[in-house]
């Protein structure tokens, strides 16, 4: 069982003792994909499966150490799992839902947590709709509303480093309370492909570690063959990299030209591509993350043979382990041939991701010079690297000063940012209801 398979169990459990375990089912959501246990977990054994998205059972699991020398290595095998895509999950499990009674809205963010007299919290407030960037209403000008007093709990399902959960953790004081370490963070940018059927293999998991990464950087991929000659492939990079010149965009583009994955990809065609951050705090910080997990699998598994004295702390947190940009060179990535690898324009387009461009910034800076004061002259610009959506461009202006540009209407909110910057001056808020990546199959 994996980590967030525990955790889901968990939560399960608890929601199922206040007769609030179907609720769970939006709580799963549209990014990354699911390992579904058949039974005792999110959903049951015997129930009627007709119409789900369930393609593939799982077959075999195994974890590579990826290099241009060798290949190897064996490892866990989950069984009595199915691998799906968890967007299509997720929106057969909104049907499920509904049949129960449970009211989705979508298209409404969450932009305010509303206290009662108490300082308890009693619900979350939307935010207005039709504003236009200079703040004026627009047209459509819609009021936000208020959800309070309708049900006994409100959970936030935001995900991980979710805008509204950040803020009643820094209320409450819940980090300090829990005596736990700041949590840390990985990236995941994948994409997927529909694939030659002679190559397809439903079922099939590949999981690497090393290349392309350097041995400072953690991380590892993922290839998913799923269903109807479709298979995801991915790369997670902990946000805890050292070097500010490290771009996780390229160094995905760069992992699909290994010998072992190009001639898989060759003759297929790109549907999708997404991005999202993951919890990769460990026990530390509460969870135990993808990237963490298969380090530790492998080290547990094949060095230290069970007999691990997990002890581990956490280093610093994601935005200062960043070094300055005089410590490293400057890493230069091969051109995108455009058949395995790819331009962000490119990418972009396959997130079918849309914002109003007539809304107040969403994406905002605390203080609007550190950019150029801080972020470039010292660390060269590293959100213009890390973000997977290229929504931070420096760009000189008249004087031929180095000035940073948002493209929000780009951003496929996964929050790397708002974990990234060095001096945690980007506050990511959600944008009007609606906007944002349109994944389908991701
Ligand atoms: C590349 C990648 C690969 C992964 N692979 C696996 C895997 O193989 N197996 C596995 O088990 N897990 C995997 N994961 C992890 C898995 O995707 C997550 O654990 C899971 O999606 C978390 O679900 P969630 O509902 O908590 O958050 P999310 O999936 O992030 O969903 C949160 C939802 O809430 C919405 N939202 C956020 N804030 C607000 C707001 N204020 N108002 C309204 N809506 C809001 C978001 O738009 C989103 O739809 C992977 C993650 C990534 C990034
Ligand atoms: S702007 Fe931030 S949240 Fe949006 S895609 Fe870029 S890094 Fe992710």
């Amino acid at each position: 069982m994996s980590a967030n398979d525990n955790n889901l169990e968990k939560l399960h459990h608890l929601l199922a003792l206040r007769g609030l375990d179907r609720l769970l089912a939006v709580m799963v959501s549209d990014c990354g994909w699911a390992f579904v246990r058949w039974s005792d977990g999110v959903l049951r054994g015997g129930e009627d499966y007709g119409g789900s998205p369930f393609a593939v059972i799982l077959s075999v699991c195994p974890l590579h150490w990826l290099s241009w020398e060798f290949v190897l290595v064996e490892s866990a095998v989950t069984r009595n799992s199915f691998l799906c895509s968890l967007s299509q999950l997720v929106r057969w499990m909104a049907t499920k839902a509904e049949e129960l009674g449970v009211e989705i809205y979508p298209g409404f963010a969450a932009s305010e947590i509303l206290y009662n007299k108490n300082h308890e919290v009693a619900g979350i407030a939307t935010n207005d709709m039709g504003i236009a960037k200079d703040g004026s209403r627009k047209d459509n000008f819609q009021r936000g509303v208020e959800l309070k007093g309708m049900w006994r709990v409100t959970l936030l399902s935001e995900g991980c480093r979710g805008s509204l959960s950040e803020k009643i953790i820094k209320e409450y004081k819940l980090r300090e309370k829990g005596k736990a370490q700041h949590q840390t963070y990985a990236l995941g940018i994948k994409e997927v492909w529909e694939i030659d059927a002679s190559k397809h293999q439903p079922g099939f998991v590949l999981h690497t570690l090393g290349w392309p990464l350097d041995y400072n950087t953690y991380g590892g991929s993922f290839i998913y063959h799923m269903k109807d000659n479709l298979v995801s492939v991915g790369l997670v990079v902990a946000l805890n990299y050292q070097n500010p010149f490290l771009n996780p965009y390229e160094e995905f583009q760069k992992l699909k030209h290994h010998p072992a994955i190009k001639p898989m990809l060759e003759g297929g065609s790109v549907i999708q591509y997404g991005a999202r951050t993951l919890n990769e705090g460990g026990f530390q910080a509460f969870d135990y993350g993808l990237v963490p997990g298969l380090t530790m699998s492998a080290i547990e598994h094949y060095i230290l043979r069970g007999r691990s004295p997990w002890t581990l702390k956490h280093g610093k947190p994601d935005h200062e382990a960043t070094n300055v940009a005089n410590l490293h060179s400057p890493i230069h990535y091969p051109k995108p041939d455009g058949v395995i690898s790819f331009d962000m324009p490119t990418s972009l387009y396959r997130s079918n991701t849309n914002h109003d461009h007539d809304q107040p910034a969403h994406l905002r800076l605390k203080d609007p010079l550190i950019p150029q004061q801080v972020n470039f002259p010292e660390f060269a610009g590293p959100e213009s690297r890390y973000c997977p959506a290229r929504v931070y461009e420096y760009l000189p202006d008249d004087s031929g000063d180095m000035k940073l540009q948002i493209n929000a209407q780009n951003c496929l909110h996964c929050k790397a940012c708002d974990i990234k910057d060095p001096k945690q001056n980007i506050e990511w808020t959600v944008p009007e209801g609606g906007g944002g990546p349109g994944y389908s199959v991701m």
